[in-house]
């Protein structure tokens, strides 16, 4: 058997990020769980004891080395998997330093084993710091099993840096699920000082979400297909039930490897804003694939950074991927209208529930958008473009043939004229008109500015107001975002302005406290936050302002004509603010708090 690992030339070894790839145990395990998933392994067991500092065993069923192979394996650069400097700029594999191997049996005592399917044995190398001391035939199944012990037994300033056990088990176990979760495909089994953490079948990327972050997420995992020239994004994100105070439920990865990214974070929190509270993190698993020529994943030796050729670009996508699903609110159709499927039992196997979010997937209608049309649920109803623009709607009910989720409620009335209550088959859904008046105004607002400008109304006679200094200087300082806004406010004489014109959503309610309550966000924010953001904010205030408070009896006309709004509206589950703008009680629900037994149900 000729040799496939090679020694990397001087000039190209030198050109790959040098630093230490070992720091601990965890590290050790990512390199030698990579060199696996390279070698083409369906079933990798990993096995560490003491944290990983007594021992760290990986056994994978993978293409094996040649006895020559394995033993040039612990040379320095000597790697399979890159030969010139061409290799450098697609790297497809993980590994590609020939670095790891060596690094790790230097600094610990290290047993090799590994054989081809074309040999009838394997080879077992012993080294001690980087030493070969034995090397010898060895019978085992295609395949190579590393076992690394005394990890920095010879360099006992690095032996030092080690946490307790516990820590290091820990980022082991976070490690092995970054690399699960985007292999679903292969069996990982992590055991740990001989107990079975986990093992983690081949199957999709829905079970293996539901074994290692959510085994409820199910029911709240909305599919991204997104694919651009140059770029495609995959996976599933989680809707607002599913979300974390850190970014821990984060798992992105750039052409297959985790990355932990600013850009491609920041496009993440930037598409579920107005979707989940403010401070809270989403739940997601997204896989971005982009030519290898505009990625550097050579960054950092550790490789959780890269460096984009185009961030923008890299952002918009991201961004537009994950807010085009996010802008349908896909999950206040979770339960859908047909019984049989919505009511849950909690036994249901989760395959049934997820194909039950599937179903709702496919009836679910989205609204078309040009840019945004990579959502594609499973089998998708063919669209109606029934969905009329909202200055085109009529004051007066069309009738019952409207599409979207929001119309298709049967309307039970108001309660405390505050909250609207309606029936979605067999659950009970409120809503919260405030909060749905918000959601309105706001994404009629962002339209409004993105098409030039806020629709803005003169006042008959302008109101005058009394300004500090601060507010008048906040005031001079973003004249044109307050124009932008609808606003035409002119100095009038010492600390008076003249109101001459506001947008035309706040002329009947509260315009002066709207001015106000903007002036002191422009004081505040300005330094601290990006336009767009303040924009967003801003907009969000004026929709807040355009809203009446307080209660406010609705005719059953209004409040047809208010969900047929509802259904025009993107992120239509959420107020601007991320509060909710519909809750549904499901019947078990109700059932339970009746204490009647969920048999019931078909009574
Ligand atoms: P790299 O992965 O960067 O090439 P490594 O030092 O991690 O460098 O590994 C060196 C070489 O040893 C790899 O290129 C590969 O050919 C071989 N190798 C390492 N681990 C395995 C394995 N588990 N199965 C098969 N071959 C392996
Ligand atoms: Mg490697």
């Amino acid at each position: 058997m000729s040799s496939r690992i090679r020694i990397l030339p001087e000039n190209l070894a030198n050109r790959i990020a040098a630093g230490e790839v070992v720091e601990r145990p965890a590290a050790v395990v990512k390199e030698l769980v990579e060199n696996s998933i390279d070698a083409g392994a369906t079933d990798i067991l990993v096995e560490i004891e003491n944290g990983g500092k007594r021992l760290i065993r990986v056994v994978d069923n993978g293409s094996g080395m040649s006895r020559e192979d394995a033993l040039l394996s612990l040379e320095r650069h000597a790697t399979s998997k890159l030969t010139s400097d061409a290799d450098l700029a697609a790297i497809a594999t993980l590994g590609f330093r020939g670095e790891a191997l060596p690094s790790i049996a230097s600094v610990s005592r290290m047993v090799l084993a590994s054989r081809e399917s074309s040999s009838l044995e394997g080879a077992e190398i012993y080294s001690e710091g980087g030493r070969i001391v034995t090397v010898k035939a060895h019978g085992m199944a295609v395949g190579t099993s590393i076992e690394v012990r005394g990890l920095f037994f010879n360099t006992p300033a690095r032996l030092k840096f080690m946490r307790s056990s516990v820590t290091e088990s820990g980022h082991v176990g976070e490690l092995l699920v970054r690399l699960a979760l985007s292999r679903p495909d292969i069996r990982f089994s992590y055991i740990c000082d001989a107990k079975t953490q986990f093992i983690a079948l081949p199957g999709d990327l829905q079970s293996r979400i539901a074994t290692f972050i959510n085994k409820d997420a199910l029911t709240d995992l909305w599919p991204v297909e997104y694919a651009e020239t140059g770029i495609s994004i995959t996976g599933l994100v989680g809707g607002p039930s599913l979300t974390r105070s850190n970014s821990s439920g984060l798992y992105t990865y750039i052409n297959g490897r985790f990355i932990r990214d600013k850009v491609v974070q920041h496009a993440v929190i930037q598409a579920y804003r107005g979707v989940i509270d403010k401070g809270r993190f989403p739940v997601l698993v997204v896989f971005i694939e982009i030519p290898f020529s505009d990625v550097d994943i050579n960054v950092h030796p550790t490789k959780h950074e890269v460096r984009f050729r185009e961030q923008g670009k890299v952002h918009d996508y991201i961004f537009a991927a994950i807010g085009g699903v996010l802008s349908r609110s896909p999950w206040i159709t979770r339960t859908s209208s047909s019984p049989a499927k919505t009511l849950y039992v909690d036994n249901q196997p989760a395959q049934d529930r997820l194909s039950g979010v599937k179903d709702a997937l496919a009836r679910y209608n989205p609204a078309q958008e040009k840019q945004l049309s990579a959502f594609t649920p499973v089998s998708r109803i063919p669209d109606s473009s029934s969905l009329l623009r909202k200055d085109q709607l009529p004051e007066a009910d069309v009738g019952n043939n409207a599409v979207g989720y929001y119309s298709s409620l049967a309307v039970i009335g108001q309660y405390k004229s505050m909250y609207i209550l309606c029936q979605d088959g067999a659950d009970l859904v409120l809503i919260d008109q405030h909060a749905a008046h918000e959601r309105i105004a706001y994404q009629r607002l962002r339209s409004e500015h993105a098409r030039g400008g806020i629709e803005s109304q003169m006042l008959l006679f302008p109101e005058t107001i009394e300004l500090s200094y601060g507010e008048a200087a906040t005031l001079t300082e973003h004249a044109v975002r307050i124009e932008g806004l609808g606003f035409e406010v002119e100095h009038f004489g010492g600390t008076t302005h003249a109101i001459k014109a506001v947008p035309r959503l706040i002329a009947a309610t509260g315009y002066l406290a709207a001015l106000r309550e903007i002036l002191s966000e422009l004081e505040q924010l300005s330094r601290s936050v990006k336009a767009e953001q303040m924009l967003d904010s801003l907009l969000a205030r004026v929709a807040c302002h355009s809203v009446v408070r307080g209660n406010h009896a609705l005719t059953m006309p209004e409040i047809k004509a208010l969900l047929r709004q509802m259904d025009e509206t993107d992120f239509a589950g959420t107020c601007p603010h991320g509060r909710p703008v519909l809750v549904k009680i499901t019947l078990p629900e109700i059932e339970k708090m009746f204490k009647r037994s969920k048999s019931a149900a078909g009574e």
